[in-house]
């Protein structure tokens, strides 16, 4: 929020990247159905080349994941637009991130609601993403070092919570976390392919519906993979 009021500090990119964003947008969000039209326009605007080692920034907006270090990826458009909806964010939400990565994915959530909360296993990663928000002025955001798969006790219940790795089942940790009404968006699987599902929390039910077919890297910690 605080991000928008005061501007980004690299409205003077290239013109390159803004339409490279444009066709993002088009060719691998609206053809396949994404809708939010804040999620589009977010994606539309945060500069995802300055996530990615300068060497791949002119295929940042290109349709699959690209490596940003630690054997670990920064995910597809289409999966961060697909997962960021199914999160269904009007602007007052507290949400739980746990797989900062590059801190794209959480840029946009950022952009998308009251605040957000990041946790990554890898201390590299996640205080390179630390500098980089900061940097891009998103104040709302709140990063640590840890296992995401025990949530973040002091802070919870969230609005929303996205996993960003692949978990063996649903960390029950992260469900507990949950707020009534919230929803939690992770993929479920093997090590090789799982699916995406969303499970909405309600008063005394848990509403789970699958939404694709997706490959993560690992969730690895005590309710998810060893290492
Ligand atoms: N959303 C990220 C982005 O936009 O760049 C991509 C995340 S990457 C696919 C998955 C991340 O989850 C990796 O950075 C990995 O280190 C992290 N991860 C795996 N297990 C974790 C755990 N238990 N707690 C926190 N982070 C974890």
């Amino acid at each position: 929020m605080l991000a928008r009021a005061c501007g980004y500090p690299y409205d003077n990119e290239g013109l390159d990247y803004a339409i490279a964003r444009e066709r993002m947008v088009a060719e691998q969000l609206v053809s396949r159905g994404i809708r939010d039209p804040r999620v589009l326009e977010v994606m539309g605007r945060v500069p995802r080349h300055l996530f990615v080692e300068e060497a791949l920034a002119s295929r940042a907006y290109s349709d699959y994941p690209l490596p940003i270090g630690e054997k670990q990826t920064i995910s597809q458009p289409y999966m961060v637009a697909l997962m960021t909806e199914a999160l269904e964010l009007e602007g007052m939400e507290r949400v739980l991130e746990i797989g900062t990565g590059s801190g794209y994915q959480t840029a946009i959530l950022a952009d998308l609601s009251a605040k957000v909360y990041s946790i990554e296993r890898i201390k590299s990663l996640a205080d390179r993403a630390t500098r980089l928000l900061d940097q891009l002025g998103y104040y709302n955001v709140l990063i640590k070092v840890g296992d995401g798969t025990l949530g973040w006790k002091e802070e919870a219940p969230f609005d929303g919570i996205m996993v960003t790795a692949a978990a063996p089942y649903v960390p029950p940790t992260l469900l507990e976390q949950l707020g009534e009404g919230g929803r939690i968006v992770i993929p479920v699987g093997d090590a090789y392919s799982q699916i995406l599902k969303k499970i909405t929390k309600g008063k005394d039910y848990l509403r789970e519906t699958s939404l694709a077919s997706c490959v993560f890297v690992k969730l690895v910690g005590e309710q998810g993979w060893n290492e």
